[in-house]
């Protein structure tokens, strides 16, 4: 295959936090050409991430998806940092890939408008955290924007790029090439609470825990219903279990909080999370898993 072989236009990036969108990041971006440094404030969860890595591409490499010559050029592209000035130092692009609280982002994002070059382009991958925030601590509104990957990045193809209010034509552009050579498909959607895709499932998803809580259906029945009749990968409720029933609870609270009461997070829900149940990551969510 050409994966790899391409040479890209956007050559240097580095990725703020090495957990599951931060090292799937990485990995993309090293087999699409690009030399990649990888960063996190945790030493165990940074070789954690290059683990990762290293496993996925061993078994792409063993399904015969990419040659071993591809596997070793992708991994000689991936350098590790622990400390934020070292892991910058030389990229045209940062992605911010850290937990979603926007203290954390904006602190990061101080750091890294101080410690980067006037020129470099600063992304988040947050899933609902305002865009036009996160920007407002830097002195480059301008060069900050987000792009919204799915988990898992190696294989999902589509990525929302978001715009906050003072993104430029130059940065979306910019943002359009690098997605393009890392072999994605994108579009554009602007920066107000939910934006599009988290804002629809947001509903989509509590009226599944909602119509499970009236007992009008199974969850096994509600997840059938969208598979067969919608086309759907996965229901509401699988798709609740596998991103984490927390990640949906914070999610929805927020647009709950900036939009009204129709994003309410539903009862059962919050149950759920209190109990711990949150989903495949802890072995039970809305099922259980072995
Ligand atoms: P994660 O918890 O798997 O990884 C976050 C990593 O950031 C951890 O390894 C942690 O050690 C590291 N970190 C924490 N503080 C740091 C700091 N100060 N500096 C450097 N690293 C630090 O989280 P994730 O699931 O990869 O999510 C990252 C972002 O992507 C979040 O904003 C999330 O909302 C968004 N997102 C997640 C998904 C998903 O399905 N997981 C999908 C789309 C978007």
């Amino acid at each position: 295959g050409e994966r790899g072989n391409r040479m890209s236009t956007v050559k240097r990036v580095t990725v703020i936090g090495a957990g599951t969108m931060g090292n799937g990041i990485v990995q993309t971006a090293a087999q699409h050409g690009m030399e990649v440094r990888i960063m996190d404030i945790d030493e165990t969860s940074l070789e954690r991430g290059v683990d990762r890595i290293r496993k996925n591409l061993r078994s792409m490499r063993e399904k015969g998806k990419i040659t071993s010559d591809q596997e070793s050029a992708a991994l000689e592209r991936i350098r590790k940092a622990t400390d934020i000035g070292d892991a910058v130092s030389g990229a045209e692009l940062v992605i911010e890939a850290v937990p979603e609280e926007i203290g954390l982002k904006q602190r990061i994002f101080r750091d890294l408008d101080r410690l980067c070059g006037e020129g470099v382009i600063l992304g988040s991958c947050t899933s609902g955290i305002s865009i036009t925030s996160i920007a407002s601590v830097t002195g480059r509104r301008d060069k900050v924007i987000g792009m919204h990957f799915t988990n898992p990045v190696p294989v999902m193809k589509g990525v929302a790029i978001i715009i906050g209010l003072e993104t430029s034509e130059a940065t979306i552009e910019f943002t359009k090439t690098f997605l393009a050579e890392m072999g994605k498909e994108f579009w554009v959607t602007k920066d107000l609470p939910g934006f599009a895709g988290t804002r629809i499932m947001s509903v989509y998803i509590n009226e599944a825990f909602n119509v499970l809580q009236e007992g009008i259906a199974s969850a096994e029945d509600i997840d059938k219903e969208f598979r067969l009749v919608l086309g759907h990968p996965m229901g509401p409720l699988e798709l609740a279990d596998f991103a984490g029933l927390d990640v949906i609870l914070n999610s929805s609270e927020y647009i709950c909080a900036e939009r009204g009461e129709k994003y309410r997070p539903s009862p059962l829900l919050k149950q759920l999370v209190a109990a711990g149940y949150l989903g495949k990551k802890t072995g039970r969510g809305v099922y259980t898993y072995k």
